[in-house]
């Protein structure tokens, strides 16, 4: 609010009534300018009212248009109190009427006590600060809709760039297929086209990963598997799977670690992501043949630092760069382009455990430093990190896996036949439970989707069997969302996993969460 919004301005009905009533309103802590005529205090209303106190005589003909005006122009929310001080003895209801359109008008009658008229006054202030309140939610509303407006321009560019993503890999993939379809036992081209298809479908993975991690976070839905982790394993992992990216742009990696393991509470998993991403932004974002380095300190906090020698970032897309769907100098061609979620995903799951992440730059051209802290874990006395437990060896299984997608059932059981499990396929629901029967089955991983009878029934009729009780269930879906692993946890599955199956947490599930 400012200095003017709560004063009065004050016309008096002669200059000494104008003194003395101005002289009472301040002197009862209250702001008023006195003013020489309606003309000034007209002129005055756009710089700032609480109220307005006129004589009669001023509020009618002439003066009536002025101040009519004077009011019109004020914003739509106002409701501008205006005091009116009428002559002593009865006033004509033609006048009163006159009077009252004028708007929020209180009529005092003359001679007025001291008391009664700083009331009238009172009154109109804090009438005209609700007005305040109003102005500032209006105000409120229309920053929000310019945010929302944002927003929405922000998330319709993320489409476009999405689809557009989504796209790119899709040419490689199909050009590859026809090149296997051609290729006639050239087992140089199949290598090299399968080689180029893994890439371009491990790409297109990352990318639905990602938007699929951005979702879950933004809704809470991120759980972390904590446990005691070294910073430098960590690190190795990260560089180890961003290697590809940066040799292929001939870039160096440097890596520094103190020497000793510096231990945080932590999901390794997700702590790996962040640096990779933070990697693969040094990478992406510096010409080729750059330097990058990734430095592991420790004061108070552990510390990971990566800081690249590339396109630097300007100074006032600093703050933003963490923000959904940001990009700097965003546009469709870029070459080598991600989502704009990566540095979300970084912020978002840094927080998670505790962190912060902060970036800094030189400016175009002058490189990046982007900087993770991480609370350092306090060891228990005599309390040593996690050991991880050693690969055990694979415990072939008896497994059922009901899919109606010949190619995914197939291909999924030709894997997990070549790790050393027995496997049979069925193509729906009854032709499911009928080898289950004859299987009597340790596992079985059963599409949701399938007709007739979908999985979930399915997995019911299973489990009503004698033999179903002690098989470990598995649904695997298209459906990753915390209410779709609700739903398949109350209809007794073990196990939830996405599609495309990731084999490693299949084979982790089958390694450790068989009953
Ligand atoms: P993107 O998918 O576009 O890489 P990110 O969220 O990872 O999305 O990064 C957001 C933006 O921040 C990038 O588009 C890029 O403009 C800028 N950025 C991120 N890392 C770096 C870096 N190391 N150097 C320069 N700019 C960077």
């Amino acid at each position: 609010m400012s200095e003017t919004d709560e004063r009065v301005l004050f016309l008096g009905p002669t200059r000494r009534d104008a003194a003395t009533g101005a002289a009472l309103i301040t002197g009862a802590g209250l702001r008023c300018r006195a003013c020489a005529s309606l003309d000034e205090l007209c002129r005055e209303v756009p710089n700032g009212v609480g109220a307005v106190i006129v004589p009669e005589e001023a509020a009618i003909g002439n003066g009536a248009d002025m101040l009519r005006a004077a009011i019109r122009d004020q914003p739509p929310w106002s409701n501008l109190p205006v005091l009116v001080l009428t002559a002593a003895g009865p006033t004509p209801a033609a006048r009163v009427k006159a009077l009252i359109e004028l708007g929020d008008v209180t009529l005092l009658k003359r001679p007025l006590e001291a008391t009664e008229f700083l009331n009238a006054v009172r009154a109109a202030l804090r009438d005209r600060r609700r007005q305040y309140q109003v102005r500032e939610y209006v105000a409120g509303q229309a920053r929000l809709a310019e945010e929302l407006r944002d927003a929405d321009r922000r998330k319709d560019e993320f489409l476009a760039m999405l689809a557009h993503e989504l796209r790119n890999p899709l040419a490689p993939i199909r050009n590859g297929l026809a090149i296997l379809q051609m290729a006639d036992g050239d087992r140089a081209a199949v290598r090299k086209t399968y080689g180029m298809m893994s890439r371009q479908v491990d790409h297109l993975g990352r990318l639905v990963d990602d938007l699929l991690d951005v979702s879950r976070i933004t809704r809470g839905k991120v759980e972390l598997r904590k446990e005691a982790v070294d910073l430098n394993a960590v690190l190795a992992r990260a560089a180890e799977a961003v290697r590809p990216t940066i040799e292929a742009r001939r870039h160096r990696l440097i890596v520094t670690q103190p020497g000793r393991p510096v231990t945080v509470s932590a999901d390794p998993t997700r702590l790996a992501q962040v640096v990779g991403n933070l990697l693969t932004n040094a990478a992406k974002y510096s010409d080729e043949g750059g330097r990058i380095d990734l430095i592991l300190e420790e004061d108070g906090e552990a510390i990971v630092r990566v800081r690249d020698t590339g396109l630097g970032i300007p100074a006032d897309m600093l703050p933003r760069v963490f923000d959904l769907f940001t990009q700097v100098g965003r546009t469709l061609d870029r070459a080598d382009g991600g989502l704009g979620i990566g540095l979300t995903l970084v912020k978002s799951l840094v927080e998670l455990h505790g962190g912060t992440v902060s970036a800094a730059s030189g400016g175009p051209g002058k490189g990046s430093e982007f900087t993770v802290r991480l609370p350092k874990l306090v060891r228990a006395r005599g309390g040593d990190a996690a050991e991880r437990p050693a690969a055990a060896g694979v415990t072939p299984r008896r497994i059922l896996i009901v899919d109606d997608n010949l190619d995914a059932g197939d291909s999924l059981a030709t894997l997990l036949e070549m790790t050393g499990h027995r496997v049979e396929v069925a193509r729906n629901g009854p032709q499911g439970l009928e080898v289950a029967a004859r299987l009597r089955p340790e596992v079985a991983v059963l599409d949701l989707g399938l007709p007739g009878m979908n999985g979930y029934e399915l997995a019911g009729r299973i489990r009503a069997e004698p033999f179903g009780k002690d098989v470990t269930l598995i649904a695997l879906t298209g459906y990753g969302q915390e209410e779709d692993r609700r739903r398949t946890r109350e209809a007794g599955f073990d196990h939830h996993l996405t599609k495309p199956a990731d084999l490693d947490a299949l084979a982790a599930v089958l390694r450790n969460g068989v009953h």
